[in-house]
Protein backbone atom coordinates (compact mmCIF):
# COMPACT_ATOMS: atom_id res chain seq x y z
CA UNK A 1 0.00 0.00 0.00
CA UNK A 2 1.34 3.33 -0.71
CA UNK A 3 1.78 6.08 1.58
CA UNK A 4 -1.03 7.68 -0.07
CA UNK A 5 -3.32 5.69 0.47
CA UNK A 6 -1.89 4.58 4.11
CA UNK A 7 -2.79 8.10 5.18
CA UNK A 8 -6.32 7.99 3.43
CA UNK A 9 -7.08 4.66 5.05
CA UNK A 10 -5.60 6.27 8.77
CA UNK A 11 -7.69 9.34 7.91
CA UNK A 12 -11.10 6.91 7.31
CA UNK A 13 -10.50 5.26 10.74
CA UNK A 14 -10.35 8.22 12.49
CA UNK A 15 -13.34 9.98 11.08
CA UNK A 16 -14.84 6.50 11.96
CA UNK A 17 -14.12 6.86 15.44
CA UNK A 18 -14.57 10.74 15.53
CA UNK A 19 -18.30 9.20 14.45
CA UNK A 20 -18.59 6.60 16.66
CA UNK A 21 -17.62 9.00 19.89
CA UNK A 22 -19.72 12.08 18.62
CA UNK A 23 -22.46 8.69 18.87
CA UNK A 24 -21.58 7.80 22.45
CA UNK A 25 -21.39 11.34 23.34
CA UNK A 26 -24.98 11.97 21.69
CA UNK A 27 -26.58 9.29 23.96
CA UNK A 28 -28.81 11.03 26.70
CA UNK A 29 -27.30 11.33 30.02
CA UNK A 30 -29.41 10.30 32.83
CA UNK A 31 -29.44 9.93 36.52
CA UNK A 32 -30.47 7.11 38.35
CA UNK A 33 -31.82 8.05 41.98
CA UNK A 34 -32.59 4.78 43.71
CA UNK A 35 -34.74 5.41 46.92
CA UNK A 36 -34.97 1.49 48.05
CA UNK A 37 -38.31 -0.50 47.60
CA UNK A 38 -38.91 -4.07 46.80
CA UNK A 39 -37.10 -3.28 43.59
CA UNK A 40 -34.39 -3.10 45.88
CA UNK A 41 -35.34 -6.19 48.11
CA UNK A 42 -33.62 -8.95 48.81
CA UNK A 43 -35.55 -12.59 50.16
CA UNK A 44 -33.56 -15.46 51.34
CA UNK A 45 -34.50 -17.57 48.54
CA UNK A 46 -36.13 -17.23 45.01
CA UNK A 47 -39.67 -18.12 45.80
CA UNK A 48 -40.23 -16.57 49.85
CA UNK A 49 -42.70 -13.88 49.82
CA UNK A 50 -41.15 -12.58 52.86
CA UNK A 51 -38.24 -9.91 52.19
CA UNK A 52 -37.07 -6.91 53.28
CA UNK A 53 -37.38 -3.76 51.35
CA UNK A 54 -34.55 -1.68 50.35
CA UNK A 55 -31.63 -3.96 50.65
CA UNK A 56 -29.56 -3.58 47.29
CA UNK A 57 -28.09 -0.46 46.37
CA UNK A 58 -28.07 1.67 43.65
CA UNK A 59 -24.84 0.71 42.17
CA UNK A 60 -26.33 -2.66 41.84
CA UNK A 61 -29.75 -2.06 40.83
CA UNK A 62 -27.37 -0.66 37.37
CA UNK A 63 -25.46 -3.60 37.27
CA UNK A 64 -28.47 -5.31 37.22
CA UNK A 65 -29.45 -4.14 33.64
CA UNK A 66 -25.80 -4.22 31.72
CA UNK A 67 -28.16 -3.17 28.22
CA UNK A 68 -29.61 0.56 29.80
CA UNK A 69 -25.39 1.49 28.61
CA UNK A 70 -27.62 0.93 25.22
CA UNK A 71 -29.96 3.33 25.65
CA UNK A 72 -27.83 6.50 27.44
CA UNK A 73 -25.35 7.39 29.35
CA UNK A 74 -26.56 6.40 33.65
CA UNK A 75 -25.08 7.92 36.58
CA UNK A 76 -26.35 6.35 39.73
CA UNK A 77 -27.34 8.19 43.38
CA UNK A 78 -28.52 6.72 46.51
CA UNK A 79 -31.14 9.18 48.14
CA UNK A 80 -32.17 6.81 51.05
CA UNK A 81 -33.00 2.84 50.74
CA UNK A 82 -35.96 2.62 52.94
CA UNK A 83 -39.39 0.49 52.32
CA UNK A 84 -41.70 3.43 51.05
CA UNK A 85 -44.01 3.12 53.81
CA UNK A 86 -40.89 5.18 55.37
CA UNK A 87 -41.53 7.89 53.09
CA UNK A 88 -41.90 11.08 54.76
CA UNK A 89 -41.52 14.56 54.07
CA UNK A 90 -38.08 14.93 54.84
CA UNK A 91 -36.77 12.31 52.20
CA UNK A 92 -39.35 13.93 49.54
CA UNK A 93 -37.93 17.74 50.12
CA UNK A 94 -34.73 16.19 49.79
CA UNK A 95 -35.83 14.25 46.78
CA UNK A 96 -36.90 16.96 44.82
CA UNK A 97 -34.26 19.34 45.57
CA UNK A 98 -31.97 17.00 44.41
CA UNK A 99 -33.86 16.08 40.98
CA UNK A 100 -34.35 20.03 40.83
CA UNK A 101 -30.74 20.52 40.85
CA UNK A 102 -29.68 18.00 38.52
CA UNK A 103 -32.26 19.24 35.44
CA UNK A 104 -31.10 22.42 36.28
CA UNK A 105 -27.99 21.12 34.73
CA UNK A 106 -27.52 21.38 31.08
CA UNK A 107 -25.26 17.83 31.09
CA UNK A 108 -28.45 16.18 32.66
CA UNK A 109 -31.26 15.23 29.94
CA UNK A 110 -33.55 13.29 32.40
CA UNK A 111 -34.26 11.64 35.99
CA UNK A 112 -34.92 7.94 36.66
CA UNK A 113 -36.14 7.74 40.47
CA UNK A 114 -36.67 3.65 42.05
CA UNK A 115 -38.95 3.94 45.09
CA UNK A 116 -41.11 1.46 46.72
CA UNK A 117 -44.86 0.82 45.13
CA UNK A 118 -46.19 0.90 48.34
CA UNK A 119 -46.14 5.28 48.63
CA UNK A 120 -45.09 5.76 44.69
CA UNK A 121 -48.35 7.70 43.96
CA UNK A 122 -47.81 9.87 46.50
CA UNK A 123 -44.36 10.69 45.76
CA UNK A 124 -45.08 10.52 42.13
CA UNK A 125 -47.55 13.66 42.71
CA UNK A 126 -45.31 15.70 44.77
CA UNK A 127 -42.41 15.54 42.80
CA UNK A 128 -45.33 16.52 39.88
CA UNK A 129 -46.50 19.46 41.83
CA UNK A 130 -42.77 20.94 42.86
CA UNK A 131 -39.98 19.87 40.18
CA UNK A 132 -39.56 22.70 37.96
CA UNK A 133 -38.36 21.31 34.40
CA UNK A 134 -39.99 20.09 31.54
CA UNK A 135 -37.20 17.23 31.29
CA UNK A 136 -38.41 13.79 32.30
CA UNK A 137 -38.64 12.25 35.81
CA UNK A 138 -39.66 8.71 35.84
CA UNK A 139 -40.06 6.56 38.28
CA UNK A 140 -40.05 2.72 38.48
CA UNK A 141 -40.76 -0.03 40.96
CA UNK A 142 -40.74 -3.41 41.70
CA UNK A 143 -43.69 -5.86 43.41
CA UNK A 144 -41.51 -8.57 43.21
CA UNK A 145 -37.77 -8.28 44.99
CA UNK A 146 -34.51 -8.13 43.25
CA UNK A 147 -33.99 -12.13 44.58
CA UNK A 148 -37.10 -13.40 43.44
CA UNK A 149 -38.11 -16.22 40.57
CA UNK A 150 -38.73 -13.81 37.10
CA UNK A 151 -38.20 -10.00 39.62
CA UNK A 152 -40.03 -7.65 37.54
CA UNK A 153 -37.88 -4.73 38.76
CA UNK A 154 -34.61 -5.32 35.74
CA UNK A 155 -36.94 -4.64 33.07
CA UNK A 156 -39.06 -1.70 34.46
CA UNK A 157 -35.85 -0.13 34.94
CA UNK A 158 -34.90 -0.23 31.72
CA UNK A 159 -38.18 0.48 30.28
CA UNK A 160 -38.16 3.86 33.19
CA UNK A 161 -34.98 4.89 30.99
CA UNK A 162 -35.98 4.82 28.09
CA UNK A 163 -38.89 6.79 28.83
CA UNK A 164 -36.57 9.36 30.48
CA UNK A 165 -34.22 9.12 27.62
CA UNK A 166 -36.89 9.86 25.22
CA UNK A 167 -37.22 13.65 24.42
CA UNK A 168 -41.73 12.55 23.98
CA UNK A 169 -41.84 11.91 27.48
CA UNK A 170 -40.63 15.64 28.04
CA UNK A 171 -43.23 18.26 29.54
CA UNK A 172 -45.79 15.33 30.23
CA UNK A 173 -45.18 15.71 34.02
CA UNK A 174 -43.81 12.87 36.39
CA UNK A 175 -44.61 9.49 35.10
CA UNK A 176 -44.14 6.49 36.48
CA UNK A 177 -43.18 3.27 34.19
CA UNK A 178 -43.87 -0.26 35.41
CA UNK A 179 -45.01 -3.39 33.78
CA UNK A 180 -45.01 -1.92 30.63
CA UNK A 181 -47.45 0.94 31.29
CA UNK A 182 -46.51 4.77 31.60
CA UNK A 183 -48.34 6.39 34.27
CA UNK A 184 -49.38 9.90 34.34
CA UNK A 185 -48.49 10.61 38.01
CA UNK A 186 -51.72 12.36 38.84
CA UNK A 187 -54.49 9.63 39.37
CA UNK A 188 -52.35 6.72 39.85
CA UNK A 189 -52.82 4.17 42.38
CA UNK A 190 -52.15 0.51 43.30
CA UNK A 191 -54.66 -1.73 43.14
CA UNK A 192 -53.73 -4.84 44.83
CA UNK A 193 -51.17 -5.72 47.25
CA UNK A 194 -49.13 -8.73 45.56
CA UNK A 195 -50.16 -8.88 41.86
CA UNK A 196 -47.59 -7.66 39.46
CA UNK A 197 -49.76 -5.69 37.53
CA UNK A 198 -50.88 -3.61 40.28
CA UNK A 199 -50.89 -0.19 39.12
CA UNK A 200 -54.18 1.81 37.63
CA UNK A 201 -54.65 5.21 36.09
CA UNK A 202 -59.06 4.74 36.64
CA UNK A 203 -60.04 8.53 35.48
CA UNK A 204 -58.12 9.30 32.77
CA UNK A 205 -56.37 6.06 31.74
CA UNK A 206 -52.85 5.41 30.85
CA UNK A 207 -50.00 8.44 29.34
CA UNK A 208 -48.93 5.53 27.12
CA UNK A 209 -47.09 2.07 26.98
CA UNK A 210 -43.74 0.79 26.15
CA UNK A 211 -42.72 -3.24 25.17
CA UNK A 212 -38.34 -2.87 26.04
CA UNK A 213 -38.17 0.80 25.16
CA UNK A 214 -40.51 0.68 22.39
CA UNK A 215 -42.64 4.07 23.70
CA UNK A 216 -46.00 5.03 22.43
CA UNK A 217 -48.20 7.79 24.13
CA UNK A 218 -51.53 8.53 24.31
CA UNK A 219 -52.30 11.81 26.28
CA UNK A 220 -51.10 15.00 27.66
CA UNK A 221 -51.78 15.53 31.39
CA UNK A 222 -55.03 17.53 32.16
CA UNK A 223 -54.14 19.21 35.07
CA UNK A 224 -51.44 21.78 36.24
CA UNK A 225 -48.15 20.29 36.96
CA UNK A 226 -44.13 20.57 36.85
CA UNK A 227 -43.09 23.94 35.55
CA UNK A 228 -46.56 25.57 35.22
CA UNK A 229 -47.14 24.75 39.11
CA UNK A 230 -46.89 27.87 41.15
CA UNK A 231 -46.40 25.16 43.95
CA UNK A 232 -42.48 25.07 45.18
CA UNK A 233 -40.60 23.48 47.58
CA UNK A 234 -38.19 26.34 47.67
CA UNK A 235 -37.67 27.87 51.61
CA UNK A 236 -38.93 25.03 52.53
CA UNK A 237 -38.22 22.93 55.82
CA UNK A 238 -40.88 21.28 56.66
CA UNK A 239 -44.26 20.47 55.41
CA UNK A 240 -47.43 20.82 57.92
CA UNK A 241 -49.50 17.67 59.20
CA UNK A 242 -52.16 16.23 57.43
CA UNK A 243 -53.81 13.76 58.52
CA UNK A 244 -55.93 11.01 56.37
CA UNK A 245 -59.16 9.61 58.43
CA UNK A 246 -60.30 6.62 57.12
CA UNK A 247 -65.01 6.87 57.71
CA UNK A 248 -66.93 3.99 57.92
CA UNK A 249 -70.66 2.69 58.96
CA UNK A 250 -70.49 3.76 62.71
CA UNK A 251 -67.95 5.85 62.30
CA UNK A 252 -65.97 7.29 66.02
CA UNK A 253 -66.01 11.44 65.35
CA UNK A 254 -63.87 11.55 67.88
CA UNK A 255 -60.54 10.62 65.55
CA UNK A 256 -61.22 14.02 64.27
CA UNK A 257 -61.06 15.71 67.11
CA UNK A 258 -57.96 14.04 67.89
CA UNK A 259 -56.00 14.86 64.71
CA UNK A 260 -56.90 18.74 65.34
CA UNK A 261 -55.77 18.45 68.97
CA UNK A 262 -52.07 16.80 67.89
CA UNK A 263 -51.58 19.57 65.81
CA UNK A 264 -53.42 18.90 62.39
CA UNK A 265 -53.81 21.76 60.31
CA UNK A 266 -55.42 19.53 57.34
CA UNK A 267 -57.65 16.82 57.33
CA UNK A 268 -58.87 14.96 54.47
CA UNK A 269 -61.51 12.10 55.09
CA UNK A 270 -61.53 8.85 52.72
CA UNK A 271 -65.25 9.03 52.99
CA UNK A 272 -67.92 6.46 51.96
CA UNK A 273 -69.22 6.39 48.04
CA UNK A 274 -69.38 10.50 47.24
CA UNK A 275 -67.07 11.88 50.08
CA UNK A 276 -69.82 11.30 53.06
CA UNK A 277 -69.63 10.48 56.13
CA UNK A 278 -72.00 10.19 59.51
CA UNK A 279 -73.83 12.93 61.22
CA UNK A 280 -70.91 12.75 64.10
CA UNK A 281 -68.52 13.09 61.89
CA UNK A 282 -70.25 16.26 59.85
CA UNK A 283 -69.69 17.82 63.34
CA UNK A 284 -66.43 16.86 64.41
CA UNK A 285 -65.63 18.26 60.90
CA UNK A 286 -67.39 21.45 61.55
CA UNK A 287 -65.69 22.33 65.11
CA UNK A 288 -62.06 21.34 63.11
CA UNK A 289 -62.84 23.89 60.76
CA UNK A 290 -63.91 26.36 63.62
CA UNK A 291 -60.25 26.10 64.74
CA UNK A 292 -58.45 27.00 61.25
CA UNK A 293 -58.30 23.03 60.13
CA UNK A 294 -58.63 22.78 56.33
CA UNK A 295 -60.98 19.66 55.60
CA UNK A 296 -60.74 17.78 52.06
CA UNK A 297 -63.55 15.02 51.35
CA UNK A 298 -62.10 12.72 49.25
CA UNK A 299 -63.94 8.94 49.25
CA UNK A 300 -62.67 5.34 50.42
CA UNK A 301 -64.38 4.49 46.91
CA UNK A 302 -61.08 3.42 43.94
CA UNK A 303 -63.17 5.84 41.42
CA UNK A 304 -64.95 8.51 40.42
CA UNK A 305 -64.81 11.67 41.77
CA UNK A 306 -65.88 13.45 44.61
CA UNK A 307 -67.58 16.93 43.85
CA UNK A 308 -69.06 19.82 46.05
CA UNK A 309 -72.73 19.83 47.41
CA UNK A 310 -74.10 16.37 46.14
CA UNK A 311 -75.27 15.13 50.16
CA UNK A 312 -72.97 17.67 51.70
CA UNK A 313 -73.41 21.42 51.49
CA UNK A 314 -69.40 22.37 51.48
CA UNK A 315 -70.45 25.91 51.06
CA UNK A 316 -72.25 26.00 54.53
CA UNK A 317 -69.68 23.57 55.86
CA UNK A 318 -66.66 25.25 54.79
CA UNK A 319 -65.13 21.93 53.52
CA UNK A 320 -63.70 21.06 49.97
CA UNK A 321 -64.36 18.74 47.71
CA UNK A 322 -61.29 16.13 46.63
CA UNK A 323 -62.33 15.93 43.18
CA UNK A 324 -60.48 12.69 41.47
CA UNK A 325 -57.74 12.78 43.82
CA UNK A 326 -57.59 9.73 46.05
CA UNK A 327 -56.94 10.25 50.16
CA UNK A 328 -53.51 9.78 49.69
CA UNK A 329 -52.73 12.14 46.88
CA UNK A 330 -55.16 14.63 48.23
CA UNK A 331 -53.07 14.87 51.18
CA UNK A 332 -49.55 15.65 49.16
CA UNK A 333 -51.68 18.47 47.65
CA UNK A 334 -53.26 19.68 50.38
CA UNK A 335 -49.71 19.85 52.51
CA UNK A 336 -48.20 22.20 49.63
CA UNK A 337 -50.88 24.22 49.37
CA UNK A 338 -51.35 25.06 53.37
CA UNK A 339 -47.86 26.24 52.42
CA UNK A 340 -50.30 28.89 50.71
CA UNK A 341 -53.39 29.48 51.76
CA UNK A 342 -56.60 28.40 54.26
CA UNK A 343 -58.31 29.73 52.91
CA UNK A 344 -61.14 26.66 51.87
CA UNK A 345 -62.37 28.55 48.83
CA UNK A 346 -58.97 29.14 47.54
CA UNK A 347 -58.10 25.26 48.72
CA UNK A 348 -61.02 24.32 46.50
CA UNK A 349 -59.62 26.29 43.91
CA UNK A 350 -56.17 24.31 44.05
CA UNK A 351 -57.86 21.24 43.56
CA UNK A 352 -60.09 22.35 40.90
CA UNK A 353 -56.56 23.30 38.76
CA UNK A 354 -53.87 20.81 40.04
N1 LIG B 1 -43.19 -2.11 50.95
C1 LIG B 1 -42.56 -1.98 49.66
C2 LIG B 1 -42.31 -0.50 49.45
O1 LIG B 1 -43.20 0.22 49.14
C3 LIG B 1 -43.42 -2.54 48.60
C4 LIG B 1 -42.88 -2.44 47.19
O2 LIG B 1 -41.95 -1.73 46.89
O3 LIG B 1 -43.48 -3.11 46.32
O4 LIG B 1 -41.19 -0.09 49.61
Amino acid sequence: MGAHFRVMACMAVLAVCAVAQAGETMKPRIVILATGGTIAGAAAGGTQAAYRSGQLGVAGLIEAVPQLQELADIRGEQVANIGSQDMSDAVWLQLAGRVNALLSSSDVDGVVITHGTDTIEETAYFLNLVIKSRKPVVMTAAMRPATALSADGPLNVFNAVAVAADPEAAGRGVLVVINDDIHGARGMTKTSTTDVQTFVSAERGLMGATLYGDNRYFRHPYRLHTVDSSLSVAGLESLPRVDVIYISAGFSADLIDAAVANGARGIVTAGVGNGNMNARALDAVARAIAQGVVVVRSTRVTSGTVGRKVEIDDDALGTVASGELNPAQARVLLKLVLAETSNPALVQQYFDTY
